[in-house]
C-alpha cells in the first residue's frame, strides 16, 4: 500500500488519539527504517526508547523466533524458562530482589503504586497511602498512573481521578520534605523527567529526599520506563545516583520492541505482593522474555560504556550546530532547546531523512543505544545542514 492509502484507512478506522506525522514506516535495518517508496530515514527515536538494538537485530530476532517456534505463550499458573531468565538478570543488572511482569510502562507504574500501599497498609494500617510525585512529572496513561503525572494537562475530563497523590517541586530538596508527612507510604521520581523536557535531577536533590526516606521508612520508588535498560549509560539511570530504590517500575527498552513492564521489588518490597493480590493475563509472556533475556545479555560494562561515550559525543557535536541553545539529559536520552519552534524543525528533519521526537518544547533524541558511529554521523550530518539552513520564515523564540 502506498502512504496515502495506509493514511486513508488509518483515518477511517483507527481512534484519533494520536496526532501523527505524514510518514508510514514499512522496514527497517539498525538504525535506519524506510517508507513505503523505500526512502531511508535515520532514526533517532528507537519508537520512543523501545527499539533498544534498533530494528531487525540479528541476536533478538534469532531468541524471539526460536521461542516461537517452541511455545508462544502459556499462563502464569506454568512455569517457562525465558520468564524466570529475564527477572534473574533484571535483579543481577540492578540490585533489586523479584520482578513482577506485565505489559506497559503504565501497567508497571500500577503495580509500584499498589506494592507501596500494601506494604504501608500492613506495617501501619489506614490513612499512610499517600505518594509524593513530582511536578512536571510523567508515569503513563491508566488512572493511577495519571493521578500520578505532576502536569495539569493530565488532569481533565477522567473525573474522579485516583486519590492519594500530593506533587512536589523537582530539585527543590525543603518544598519535597515539607511533603513528608505521616500519611506519606512512598515518593515517586524519574531520575531524567523525559516527556517534561528531558530535565535531569540533580544527585545532592535525590540523596537527600532518598535519605529523608530511609528514615522515615517511606518507601523510594523510581520509575525507569524511560531512563532504564541501559538508556542513561548505566543499566538502570539510579545507578549514577548512589541510591537503592524499594521499588522500580521498567518497561519500553526492556522488550526490545515487543510489549513488556516490570515492576522490580527490593529488600523492604519483595515479599508484598502475594497470590491474588496482582497479576497479568500476558505478563511474563514467554516470547517477550526471550527477546528481553537477548537485550540484559547484550547490555554488559562495554556495551553500557559505549553508549556514554556516544551520548557524549553527540552532545558535544550537537551544542556546536546553529540554533542551539541547550543539551541536557544523560547518556543517549538528550534534549535540546532551540531558538526557534521545534515543531516546523522536526517536519524539516523528517523530509531530509532523520526521525527525532519532541518532549516539550524540546527536541528529544532517543536513538537506539548500538547505533553505529557511521549511522550517528550521518544522523548528526542531516542534522547539522537542517540547522544551518533554516530560513527566516520558522518562527524565532
Ligand atoms: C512512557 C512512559 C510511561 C508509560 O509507559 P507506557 O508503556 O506507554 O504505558 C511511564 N513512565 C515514563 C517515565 C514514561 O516515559
Amino acid at each position: 500500500m502506498s502512504f496515502e492509502e495506509i493514511k486513508k484507512l488509518d483515518d477511517a478506522y483507527v481512534a484519533h488519539t494520536y496526532s501523527r506525522y505524514g510518514v508510514a514506516l514499512d522496514h527497517g535495518y539498525g538504525a535506519v527504517c524506510y517508507d513505503p517508496t523505500d526512502k531511508p530515514y535515520i532514526d533517532f527515536t528507537s519508537g520512543i526508547g523501545v527499539n533498544s538494538l534498533g530494528f531487525a537485530d540479528a541476536g533478538w530476532i534469532k531468541a524471539v523466533t526460536a521461542q516461537l517456534n517452541k511455545l508462544q505463550h502459556i499462563s502464569n499458573l506454568y512455569y517457562t524458562e525465558p520468564c524466570a531468565q529475564a527477572a534473574k538478570l533484571i535483579c543481577e543488572k540492578s540490585g533489586m530482589k523479584k520482578v513482577f511482569f506485565g505489559n506497559s510502562g503504565a501497567e508497571a507504574n500500577e503495580g509500584v503504586i499498589k506494592a507501596a500501599r500494601k506494604y504501608s497498609f500492613q506495617k501501619y494500617g489506614e490513612g499512610r497511602s499517600t505518594i509524593v510525585a513530582l511536578e512536571n512529572s510523567f508515569h503513563g496513561r491508566t488512572m493511577a498512573a495519571l493521578s500520578a503525572t505532576g502536569q495539569a494537562a493530565y488532569h481533565n475530563f477522567f473525573f474522579p481521578f485516583v486519590d492519594g497523590f500530593v506533587f512536589a517541586v523537582a530539585n527543590d530538596i525543603e518544598d519535597t520534605l515539607s511533603k513528608l508527612t505521616g500519611d506519606v507510604c512512598a515518593v515517586m521520581m524519574e531520575m531524567v523527567q523525559g516527556e517534561g523536557g528531558v530535565m535531569p535531577l540533580e544527585k545532592e536533590y535525590v540523596q537527600a529526599i532518598y535519605q529523608a526516606c530511609q528514615k522515615k521508612d517511606i518507601l523510594f520508588i523510581v520509575d525507569e520506563v524511560q531512563t532504564g535498560v541501559g538508556r542513561t549509560g548505566t543499566f538502570y539511570s539510579y545507578q549514577q545516583f548512589d541510591i537503592q530504590p524499594d521499588l522500580v517500575s521498567s518497561a519500553k527498552g526492556l522488550g526490545g520492541g515487543l510489549p513488556i513492564g516490570a515492576v522490580l521489588f527490593g529488600e523492604k518490597t519483595e515479599n508484598v505482593l502475594v497470590p491474588g493480590d496482582h497479576g497479568s493475563t500476558f505478563g511474563g509472556n514467554p516470547v517477550v522474555c526471550a527477546g528481553a533475556v537477548e537485550i540484559l545479555n547484550r547490555m554488559d560494562a562495554d556495551f553500557l560504556q559505549e553508549v556514554t561515550a556516544k551520548g557524549n559525543y553527540m552532545k558535544t557535536e550537537i551544542e556546536k550546530m546553529p540554533h542551539v541553545t541547550s543539551v541536557a539529559g544523560m547518556g543517549m536520552m538528550l534534549g535540546i532547546e532551540l531558538d526557534v519552534d521545534v515543531k516546523p524543525v522536526v517536519n524539516t528533519l523528517m523530509e531530509n531523512g532523520l526521525l527525532v521526537l519532541t518532549a516539550k518544547h524540546k527536541m528529544r533524541l532517543l536513538p537506539p543505544l548500538n547505533i553505529t558511529r557511521t549511522e550517528l554521523e550521518q544522523g548528526l550530518s542531516i542534522l547539522k545542514e537542517t540547522l544551518t539552513h533554516i530560513s527566516f520564515n520558522y518562527h524565532k523564540l
